[in-house]
């Protein structure tokens, strides 16, 4: 099995409970799940691999705004598995390409667009210790 980071952003929180039903029905296990605000400095982390983004600030700004539920999802092929269920990043695309997907479903726009999911085991183990403290590395 693997292990990816999944997120519900600020703007769909109310939705928290769909959203998890809907990720376990899908067949992940979630095994550590923590709603918090973060600071803009983890959400930098988060997104490190944006930093040279022109929308890195608004998307940190963004993310810090308000409470997120963070969650670490086990399932096998976790990683590709949840990208699959959030559809594409612009809800816009993802109602027209994958209408049952999440960001189908919960997105406002091309930044707030409902989930956040690792792109790799690799970002996923940086995060986790950030965001779970460093007893939680698998
Ligand atoms: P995420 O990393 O949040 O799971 P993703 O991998 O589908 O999403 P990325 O290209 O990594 O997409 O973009 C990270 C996030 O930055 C997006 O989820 C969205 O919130 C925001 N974003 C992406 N493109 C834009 C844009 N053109 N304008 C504003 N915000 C954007
Ligand atoms: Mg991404």
């Amino acid at each position: 099995t693997q292990q990816t980071v999944a997120v519900v952003k600020p703007n769909a929180l109310s939705e928290k409970e769909n959203i998890v039903k809907k990720i376990e029905e899908s067949g992940f296990k979630v095994s550590l799940s923590k709603e918090q605000q973060l600071t803009k400095e983890i959400a930098e982390q988060l997104y490190a691999d944006h930093k040279d983004s022109e929308f890195f600030n608004e998307l940190t700004d963004f993310m810090s705004s308000g409470p997120s539920l963070f969650m670490v999802l086990t399932r096998e092929d976790a990683v590709m598995g949840w990208r699959a269920l959030m559809g594409p990043t612009d809800p816009e695309e993802a109602k027209q390409s994958q209408p049952e997907s999440l960001r189908a479903l919960f997105g406002e726009d091309k930044l707030k667009n409902a989930v956040h999911g690792s792109s790799n085991v690799e970002n996923a183990a940086k995060i986790i210790p950030v965001v779970f403290g460093e007893e939680a590395i698998a």
